[in-house]
C-alpha cells in the first residue's frame, strides 16, 4: 500500500535560538545563520523567575520581518506539581508571562515541562498539577497561543514522560482546548520509547495517535541523545552523535502524526553545528517522504537494504554512535 503522498505536508525545521541582543536583531540573524524554517526562544532567563516586560520595538520588528512559525520555551524552574507553594506560585506567573509575551509576539505556543511531585508520589503530584494547571487555563484570553505540555526524560518524581503519561496527564486536565504537546525525541528515548530505528519512532507516534490523538501534536523537539534508552537521564546531543541516530527522524517527517509538526533542534550549538543539525533534518525529511512515496507502508530503516534506491540512501550515511 503506498500512502498518497502529496497529501502529507512538510514540517518546517528549524532551532531553537539565541535573544540576547534583541528577539528580532539576533533571534532573526541565528534563524538566518542556521536557516530556520521555524524558531523557539525564551522570553526571560529560562534558569530564574525573572519576568522580563520584552522590548516593543523588537517585538515590532520581528513580527514585521518573520513569518517563521514562532515557540517560545517557558522558563525550567516552572513545576505546577511541586509541594512548595512558593514553587507553585512562582510556576503560575511564570508561566502566565509566558503565555501574555507569547500572545503579544503571535507566539503557536508556550512549551512548559510537565513537571514533577519531588516527594509523596506522582498521584499527588499530578492531583496538585491539575488544580494549578486548570486555574491557569481558566485565567487565559481566547486569542493566548496554546499551553504546549512537554514529557520529561522520566527523571525524579516525574509526572509525565511516557506517551500513555501524555494520555493521563491530558484526562486529568479534562482535555482542555488550550492544551496540546511538544515530543523531545531525547525525552521519549530516555524515558523508554527505543526510537533508535524506524518501527521503534513507527510505535511510538502510532502510540500517540491512539491514545492522545495526532490533532494534538503541535511541535516536535528532535533532540538526540547522550544518555541510553530508558535511562531517565536528560543529555541533548547534535544530530547522528547519540544513541538515536539520524536515520529514525526520517520515519517522523513521514508518520501521519507527525507529518507537518514543526520540529526545533535544541541540541549543542552555537551556529555552526545548528545548522548542520537543521540541514540533516532537512535532508531526512527529503527522505522520508521519498521512501513514503517509493516504499508504501515499508518505510525507511535504520540500515537500508541494498535494494533501497541508492539516492534516498546516501545523504545521510550511517549515524554515528
Ligand atoms: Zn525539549
Amino acid at each position: 500500500m503506498t500512502t498518497p503522498h502529496t497529501a502529507s505536508p512538510l514540517s518546517p525545521v528549524g532551532a531553537h535560538v539565541p535573544v540576547s541582543g534583541g528577539i528580532a536583531t539576533r533571534g532573526l540573524a541565528y534563524a538566518a545563520a542556521v536557516r530556520a524554517e521555524t524558531i523557539q526562544v525564551f522570553v526571560s532567563n529560562p534558569r530564574s523567575w525573572s519576568r522580563g516586560p520584552g522590548n516593543p520595538a523588537e517585538d515590532a520588528a520581528l513580527r514585521e520581518n518573520s513569518a517563521l512559525p514562532l515557540f517560545i520555551h517557558a522558563p525550567y524552574l516552572i513545576n505546577l506539581g511541586t509541594p512548595y507553594q512558593e514553587t507553585a506560585t512562582r510556576s503560575a506567573a511564570s508561566l502566565e508571562h509566558a503565555l501574555l509575551r507569547g500572545e503579544e509576539i503571535q507566539a503557536g505556543g508556550v512549551v512548559v515541562h510537565t513537571g514533577s511531585a519531588v516527594r509523596d508520589g506522582r498521584r499527588e503530584g499530578l492531583r496538585r498539577m491539575r488544580e494549578r494547571l486548570l486555574a491557569v487555563l481558566e485565567r487565559l484570553s481566547p486569542s493566548s497561543p496554546p499551553v504546549l505540555l512537554e514529557p520529561m526524560a522520566g527523571q525524579g518524581g516525574a509526572l509525565c514522560a511516557t506517551v500513555d503519561d501524555v494520555a493521563e496527564y491530558l484526562d486529568m486536565l479534562e482535555w482542555h482546548p488550550k492544551l496540546r504537546v511538544c515530543l523531545d525525541t531525547a525525552h521519549s528515548f530516555a524515558a523508554g520509547h527505543d526510537i533508535s530505528t524506524a518501527p521503534g519512532m513507527r510505535a511510538m507516534l502510532d502510540r500517540f495517535g491512539e491514545t492522545v490523538g495526532a490533532d494534538r501534536l503541535e511541535l516536535v523537539h528532535a533532540n538526540d541523545s547522550k544518555a541510553q534508552c530508558a535511562s531517565n537521564k536528560d543529555l541533548h546531543q547534535n544530530i547522528g552523535a547519540g544513541r538515536i541516530g539520524a536515520a529514525p527522524f526520517a520515519e517522523l517527517f513521514r508518520h501521519p502524526v507527525s507529518s507537518g509538526v514543526p520540529v526545533i533542534v535544541e541540541t549543542p550549538g552555537p551556529e555552526t553545528p545548528h545548522a548542520a543539525d537543521v540541514n540533516t533534518l532537512r535532508r531526512l525529511r527529503t527522505l522520508g517522504h521519498t521512501a513514503s512515496r517509493e516504499r508504501g507502508s515499508a518505510g525507511w530503516s535504520a540500515a537500508p537494504s541494498p535494494q533501497a534506491p541508492a539516492t534516498a540512501a546516501e545523504p545521510v550515511g550511517a549515524p554515528a554512535r
